[in-house]
């Protein structure tokens, strides 16, 4: 195999340990004679998949005994709405707007009434997040919703997010599993798989049990977080294959030394990407260094001309996937936990030479 790079947003590209680990148990899983793909997900052979694949989630995350972890379906964007069902429960909410995704979540909660904007940044084009202690919320809000890692923009928050009386909603898509976090200063997280989990299909979500108990009581059955932790995300067909390479992603993580040792990974390859950027005016990120990503390093060319060009040659040699978001174009490298250094420093060894040649 030659050596190629993924730096897709997502579906993104997983660990290399982990596919081979799924190859390998592809036609026959531990003696079963089954694909894990074939298995009833009811049955004897699966409950110690999704079991230890819970297991292994809550050890990463030091998850608090009150929370309980959901393996639900239809992505992130999916949670638009069922958050909304599952807390607002006549109430207010208030949403925090730091890019793509937050922005698309609060417009998302609008059929409910209730909900408005705490904080936006759009007007300086989503540069730089709305710092904490400027978010406007209401004292008996629901809930107030934000976006750790904006994956468009490539906008992140770092350091303590923590607000007494108001449970947090938190889009954790592109940035958990990266580093350690305090869940306790959370009352929901929930991430799409596609990014640093495993396959898409499956969403992740986090919940502290005591907001279990504000559903819409029009909210359907599969769309009910209390319904779907009463039936251990079961109360249809969950993802069961996704849930499986979940699992797998969790242990490669548990031997990789856990959050703590994937963060130091993290922040050397993004602080080897950021220093080069920096380095030249050839290459330019406007993202105020407080929140610049270190998943999704956003990046254009001093002539935007030279686009098209940067990304057919960094195809030729073997970097792909560096396209921006459709929606703000210019470039991005996706660098999540299964990037390795070696894909970074191949990608800066590229964008070397292309700034000489151009
Ligand atoms: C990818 C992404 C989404 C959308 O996820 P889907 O699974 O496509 O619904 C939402 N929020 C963030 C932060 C993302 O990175």
């Amino acid at each position: 195999m030659s050596c190629k790079f993924n730096f897709s947003a997502g579906p993104a590209t997983l660990p290399k340990e982990v596919l081979i680990k799924a190859q390998s148990e592809l036609l026959d899983w531990n003696g079963t004679g089954m694909s894990v793909m074939e298995m009833s997900h009811r049955g004897k052979e699966y409950a110690p998949i999704i079991q230890n694949a819970e297991l292994n989630l809550k050890k990463l995350l030091n998850l608090p005994e009150n929370y309980k972890v959901l393996f639900l379906q239809g992505g992130a964007v999916t949670q638009n709405f069922m958050i909304p069902m599952n807390l607002l429960n006549k109430r207010t909410a208030s949403y925090v707007i730091s890019g793509y995704w937050s922005k698309r979540t609060f417009i998302d909660s609008q059929p409910f009434s209730g909900t408005s904007i705490a904080a936006s940044s759009e007007s300086i084009n989503f540069t730089k997040a709305p710092n904490i202690d400027s978010w406007k919320y209401k004292k008996d809000d629901a809930y107030i919703h934000f976006c750790l890692n904006e994956t468009v923009n490539g906008v992140e928050y770092f350091g303590d997010i923590n607000i007494k009386n108001v449970p947090i909603v938190c889009d954790m898509s592109s940035t958990i599993l990266s580093r350690p976090i305090d869940v306790s200063n959370y009352g929901v997280i929930y991430a799409g798989a596609q990014k640093n989990i495993g396959p898409a299909g499956l969403t992740i979500l986090i919940v502290r049990d005591d907001l279990l108990d504000f559903a819409d009581k029009k909210t359907p059955s599969t769309l009910n977080w209390k319904i779907q932790s009463e039936n251990n995300s079961m109360i249809n067909t969950p993802a069961s294959y996704g849930i499986y390479i979940a699992g797998l992603v969790f242990d490669w993580l548990l031997q990789y030394g856990g959050l703590a040792s994937i963060e130091k990974n993290n922040l050397k390859k993004s602080n080897y990407l950021y220093d080069f950027i920096d380095s030249t005016d050839f290459y330019i990120n406007n993202i105020d260094k407080i929140n610049r990503s270190r998943m999704n390093v956003t990046f254009t060319i001093h002539n935007d001309q030279l686009i098209s060009k940067f990304l057919l040659g960094a195809e030729k040699n073997g970097l792909f996937g560096l396209k921006g978001h459709r929606v703000i174009g210019g470039l991005r490298a996706s660098i999540y936990n299964a990037m390795p250094h070696e894909g970074v420093v191949a990608l800066v060894e590229y964008m070397k030479e292309f700034k000489n040649t151009h």
